[in-house]
């Protein structure tokens, strides 16, 4: 029988930043990384907007990404590869009632050094061409459709940006296989279930690898980076409801328009920040196109990844136009969808050991912002698995048991 230290579910960007930073801090062990797919990055991370940002309202948030983002920054010097990091900044747009709680995050910003300013409207229409901040331009009836109110203020993060979170991934695991313990990847291979003791413990995985028999790998811990999947996986471990996690898989959609006026665009769509804007839709330029994006509250818990064209024309175009009419004209070139593991109790990662389960680790539950956070999230669970305590940052806001203790991490003020 196959024995490693350590089994890694998932070939993502969480794993490869948990697998390089245990390496890069001195494990020795074994480590076998086993996905499904056929390639790193074959989850959400290849499905990602890849956008990271500096502005949250909670300490854990806010360190994590500050972290994320300056390695980052580092990472093509660091690591030999380009993740294309670009920091083209974050803007978020605002309607009354909302711009009212800003100041109080503002405080909390510059209380921790984020480099960030306010915007008025003639501000904002300045760096988004054809926008739009007021509502005398739209029909009445329309706007009172979409609910639409004039955008009075926004906040540009000047630190945040995008990046390629597919590429970092393919980093992490490359220099990984640098460090004379390099780790076993095994792609093409199903984790059927993890392997528990009788006091809970987790001990192994059984393995299926295509066209082969189930195999049973020892482990003396078991990380769990497998992201939409991972209720799916402890169920089939026999894990009852109350060890789970409260996570649902939700489809979201990117959508791939070349640029207003293409191929005589304004030269200023290719400097875009990421903006943010009524109904929640984003956009930020994308070598030469626009990408867009919009979650549909109430997609529901499934696996499903159908691309729906129908979707940007009607719920995402639509509105936008009103904001920006020059986007009236915007080619739907391509798209896809790709899974949020959404964390239902306070949309925010679950790292850490399983509290009933020892030797059970988990990197799950992102909800939408695990390709800023897992570069720093790795070298924190690198430390907690080789010194048994968190170092760089505490992440234990971010416990398993958080839910059950009440100990919610809600970021107070949504942005
Ligand atoms: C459309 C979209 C836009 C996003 N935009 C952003 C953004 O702007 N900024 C941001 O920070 N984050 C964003 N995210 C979220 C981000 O991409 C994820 O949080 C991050 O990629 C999670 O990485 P991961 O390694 O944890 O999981 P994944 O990349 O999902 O990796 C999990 C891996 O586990 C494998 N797996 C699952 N179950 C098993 C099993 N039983 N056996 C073997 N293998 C298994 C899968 O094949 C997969 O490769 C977005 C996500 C989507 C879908």
């Amino acid at each position: 029988m196959r024995k490693f230290d350590l089994v890694v579910v998932g070939a993502g960007i969480g794993a490869g930043s948990l697998v390089f930073n245990l390496l890069k801090q001195g494990f020795t062990g074994s480590i076998l990384v086993v996905d499904r797919g056929d390639k790193i990055a074959f989850g959400a991370t290849a499905f990602s907007a890849g956008g990271f940002r500096n502005l949250w309202t909670t300490e854990i948030n806010q360190q994590l990404c500050t972290l994320g983002i300056a390695k980052l920054k580092s990472f093509q010097s660091d690591m030999g590869v380009s993740c294309g990091f670009d920091q083209s900044g974050y803007l978020f747009t605002y309607y009354a009632k909302a711009w009212e709680k800003i100041p109080a995050a503002a405080e909390i910003w510059a209380r921790n050094g984020v480099n960030f300013e306010l915007l008025n409207p003639e501000q904002i229409e300045a760096k988004i061409p054809g926008m739009k901040c007021g509502v005398d331009h739209m029909d009445e009836e329309v706007r009172e459709f979409l609910g639409f109110e004039p955008i009075v203020g926004g906040v540009f993060g000047k630190d945040c940006g995008a990046f390629d979170p597919s590429q970092a991934a393919v980093g992490y695991f490359e220099r990984a296989a640098d460090f004379a313990a390099k780790p076993t990847l095994q792609l093409h291979t199903e984790v059927v279930k993890v392997l528990f003791d009788a006091k809970g413990k987790a001990t192994g995985v059984v393995l299926k690898q295509e066209g082969s028999a189930e195999e049973t790998v020892e482990a003396g811990l078991v990380a769990l980076c497998n992201g939409s999947h991972v209720n799916q996986l402890m169920k089939r471990s026999g894990l009852p409801e109350s060890d789970l996690c409260p996570i649902i898989a939700q489809k979201r959609m990117m959508f791939i328009t070349d640029f207003p006026g293409h191929p005589n665009e304004d030269e200023r769509w290719h400097k875009i920040p990421l903006t943010i804007m009524d109904q929640g839709i984003y956009f930020k330029h994308e070598s030469g196109n626009l990408m867009i994006g919009k979650a549909r509250p109430d997609e529901p818990d499934s696996f499903d990844t159908t691309f729906e064209p129908d979707y940007y024309r009607d719920e995402v175009n639509l509105p936008m136009q009103e904001r920006i009419p020059s986007t009236a004209v915007c080619k739907l070139k391509s798209g896809w969808g790709g899974l949020y593991d959404t964390n239902t109790a306070d949309h925010n990662a679950i790292v850490g050991w399983h509290a009933e389960h020892e030797g059970l680790m988990l990197q799950v539950g992102y909800s939408g912002h695990g390709a800023m956070e897992s570069p720093a999230v790795g070298i924190c669970l690198a430390e907690l698995i080789l010194h048994g305590a968190y170092r760089t940052i505490d992440c234990a806001p971010l416990r398993w048991s958080r839910f059950r203790e009440g100990a919610l991490v809600k970021e107070t003020i949504v942005i």
